[in-house]
């Protein structure tokens, strides 16, 4: 067979044959509108409480990834301006953040949180366009989580001795934060929210593909009359990051992305005092047991790996059940994925919208064709996808091998692969069995497996008989090549305070 004929195609499309969805009924088409957001042509970075030009005098574009239309420019900052967000940000530090009492901090960490609340709507929008994300899931876990966060960490604000009895805190300075383009609003709040609870300033750096909604909350912060340069936003692309990350006047470096990059700053930064969190990749394992609740389980791996199109680091990619449930669950799932309505994010009734970018899109098929290639079965969605934009239909793997890179990498799209296994300890073993430890799932009837299982596994989060649950007061983080510090929770304040 040339490599040309064994390229994937949707001829190739396993369906099942019990019954017909070409019958499937259509929603009529719901979606939110968008005619109360206006997005101006050009946005510039945010320093020192002003929108300001960039020093480098470049911009680039970013995109809606469903339709490919370009919908403004963004600033592109370079070292200089670099250097000036992170002057902002000590200047601030020094005169006014670090000398207000917690109790006045929380006043403004509160408002920022009501203003959130009250644009919720504006923000959901303007987090699809950018994205790609469904609408109903910007609207229903993006804003409303970030609202949270930031009302969760106003309240320890003036509370931080009760955090930590018997010990004071001092916040540690200037923070450098760098996040991705799965949940930019919300990885924007899990970065500033605790940082200025604790008394720290911020230069905060979105992913090149997704600095809308960190530029509408630098609307948010400016109206909500923080002083200025308390918090300041630079966009660009990974070269902003390292210069962020590598300018000699930040306290603490805070990187949520890829595996690779983080271990680019942990070297760029050693030797140095900066302080370090990196909440990295993952390669959740599901366990599903034979007394497991079979239907609700179900939910939950499609919920773990096709929401948000599979973008998310917890994301349970790798799905591991007891052969005497695993043609059921197969089968179960077949029916489940062909049910799953792909298209345009803005429609209230869509499922799975569009892949963030090209590059992203070529990753998750260079990945998937390596399944094909080494021989594995796979299950994939009759539906259609858009012409435009970046798509891939939700799609798993069965007759998967521990050794198949689709069962190692990390693919960041909706693809899952599925294993089996007869006993608990060799469920456990083979979860564990890769370099990855950021979460994972346990399906059973006994919740004292639950507990046994859990304890064995090596990832920071573990939800049993559910996934992909998330609360302000829940730490979040990874072990082993998923990093180090935890975000969310009291723990979540740890990485922005000295304890003395
Ligand atoms: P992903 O694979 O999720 O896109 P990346 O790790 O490439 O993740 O990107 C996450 C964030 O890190 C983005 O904001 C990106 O611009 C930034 N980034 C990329 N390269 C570097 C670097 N060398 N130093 C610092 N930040 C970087």
């Amino acid at each position: 067979m040339t490599t040309a004929e064994k390229k994937v195609t949707r001829l190739e499309v396993v369906e099942p044959k019990h019954l017909d969805f070409g019958k499937k009924w259509d929603y009529a088409p719901s979606p939110e509108s968008t005619d109360f957001v206006k997005i101006a042509p050009r946005h510039e970075l945010f320093i020192g409480g002003k929108f300001t030009k960039p020093k480098s005098g470049s911009y680039f574009k970013t995109i809606n990834p469903a339709t490919e239309e370009t919908l403004t420019e963004i600033a592109d900052a370079n070292d200089a301006d670099v250097d000036a967000a992170v002057k902002a940000a000590r200047q601030a530090y020094e005169k006014y953040w670090s000398k207000l009492p917690g109790s006045e901090r929380a006043k403004y960490i509160f408002r920022i949180a009501r203003q959130l609340q009250e644009k919720a709507r504006e923000f959901a929008i303007v987090e699809t366009l950018n994205g790609g994300k469904p609408i109903k899931e910007a609207r229903d876990i993006d804003i409303p989580l970030a609202v949270a966060h930031f009302f969760y960490y106003a309240g320890w604000a003036d509370k931080l001795d009760f955090a930590f009895p018997g010990r004071k805190t001092r916040p540690l300075g200037v923070a450098g934060q760098i996040i991705p383009w799965n949940f930019p609003l919300l990885m924007a709040a899990w970065k500033i929210a605790p940082a200025l609870a604790c008394g720290n300033t911020v230069v905060l750096k979105p992913a090149e593909t997704t600095p809308l909604t960190a530029l509408l909350l630098a609307q948010v912060i400016q109206e909500a009359d923080l002083p200025p340069g308390v918090v300041n936003i630079i966009t660009g692309f990974g070269k902003t990051g390292a210069a962020l990350v590598k300018h000699p006047d930040i306290n603490k470096v805070a990187f949520t992305g890829s595996t690779e990059v983080g271990k680019m700053i942990q070297r760029s930064i050693a030797g140095s005092k900066k302080r370090l969190t990196l909440e990295l990749g993952g390669k959740a394992a599901n366990i599903i047991f034979n007394d497991a609740p079979i239907d609700q389980a179900i939910e939950g791996i499609i919920n773990g790996i096709y929401f948000n199109q599979g973008h998310v680091c917890c994301a349970g990619s790798r799905l591991f059940v007891q052969e005497g449930v695993a043609d059921i669950v197969i089968r179960k799932l077949q029916d489940r994925i062909q049910t799953l309505r792909v298209g345009n994010p803005l429609d209230k009734n869509t499922d799975i919208g569009a892949i963030n970018s090209k590059q992203q899109l070529q990753k998750i098929q260079e990945l998937v064709q390596t399944g094909v290639d080494e021989g594995c079965k796979m299950h994939q969605t009759a539906c259609e996808l858009p012409k435009k934009g970046f798509w891939f239909a939700p799609t798993f793997f069965t007759g998967v091998a521990q050794s198949n890179r689709i069962a190692q990498e990390e693919i960041f799209g909706p693809v899952l692969s599925v294993l089996t296994f007869r006993t608990p300890e060799e469920a456990v073993e083979k979860a564990n069995n890769t370099a990855y430890g950021l979460s994972a799932g346990v399906w059973t009837d006994k919740g004292s497996k639950i507990f046994k299982i859990s304890s064995q596994l090596k990832a920071g989060v573990i939800w049993g008989n559910t996934y992909n649950k998330f609360d302000p007061a829940s730490p979040f983080g990874g072990y082993k090549e998923s990093g180090f510090g935890r975000e969310g929770g009291l723990q979540g304040l740890m990485p922005y305070v000295e304890l003395v």
